[in-house]
């Protein structure tokens, strides 16, 4: 649904080359905001900001590894370039599983970086100029990861975990200068992520395709998947100017839980 509520403002959203991130772009733009889609990927990103520039929409693509500082800071230029930033949605991210034994050192510092160290290293780029301007959005996409432990995700969970208290803390300190940060926090999404775990199900207990599906939604006590449509939708409301939206939250999105 198009709509104008958040005209006039830039946003900057990360790993929007797919999933969550893409759909994010989509919904921003759809709310009449400029869009700079950044992921690693630059033919991804590029295909989906023609889609939008098609659409009606202000939208490039700036190719950025979240993980590399000069990388981040050309973003950020990037971006400025064409105007303040208003809003910056954190979407990049990776998840593995395994248990304990087999979490290689190289395996935590690659799950720590993407999603923990790249939130940081782009909230940093972003917000100072925010609290200048006394407005900016930020969201992080953690997971319910980020509030709960479970079993063979710990490198996952404790860099979700991070991702969260540090959401946290950067909202105290931004706290009364206009602008809010908040962490979303879904279970499982139907995006390539999700499609990875159940084929690594698949492949380590030979069930089938809805028999792993229903067997990772039971893990969290989901009863269905949640579209990226959703988590958009979610985003957009915590980025409207009269949002009301607080900051420092951790919201899930979980589709609702299991009928008893
Ligand atoms: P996805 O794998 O479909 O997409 C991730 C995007 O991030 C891709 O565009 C990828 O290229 C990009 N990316 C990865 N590493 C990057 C890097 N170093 N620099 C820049 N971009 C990078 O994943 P998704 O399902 O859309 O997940 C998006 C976010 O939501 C992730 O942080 C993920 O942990 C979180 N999340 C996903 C789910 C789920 O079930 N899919 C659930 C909860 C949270």
């Amino acid at each position: 649904m198009t709509t104008t509520a958040l005209a006039g403002r830039r946003a900057v959203v990360t790993g929007a080359g797919r999933g969550i991130g893409a759909a994010v772009a989509r919904a921003l733009a759809d709310a009449g905001a400029a869009v700079v889609l950044a992921a690693r990927t630059e033919s991804s990103i590029e295909r989906i900001a023609a889609t939008l520039r098609g659409a009606g929409a202000d939208a490039v693509a700036v190719p950025c590894d979240v993980t590399v500082e000069d990388d981040v800071r050309r973003l950020g230029n990037e971006a400025r370039r064409r105007g303040p930033v208003d809003i910056l949605v954190l979407s990049a991210g990776d998840a593995a599983s395994a248990p304990l034994p087999k979490i290689t050192l190289g395996e935590w510092n690659r799950l720590m970086a993407v999603n923990a160290t790249g939130t940081f290293l782009c909230v940093r780029e972003f917000a100072p100029a925010m609290a200048e301007r006394r407005f900016g959005r930020i969201v992080a996409i953690a997971s319910v990861a980020g509030l709960h432990g479970a079993k063979y995700i710990a490198h996952y969970a404790a860099a979700k975990h991070a991702v969260v208290g540090f959401t946290r803390s950067i909202a105290l300190e931004y706290d009364g200068k206009g602008v809010t940060v908040n962490a979303l926090c879904p279970g499982y999404v139907e995006t390539e992520m999700t499609a990875r775990t159940l084929d690594n199900v698949r492949a380590r207990t030979g069930l089938g395709p809805e028999d792993a599906l229903a067997a990772i939604l039971a893990t969290v006590g989901q009863s269905r998947l949640v579209t990226p449509a959703e988590v958009a939708a979610e985003v957009v409301r915590l980025c409207r100017p009269d949002a009301g939206a607080g900051t420092g939250n951790a919201i899930v999105l979980d589709g609702g839980t299991r009928p008893s």
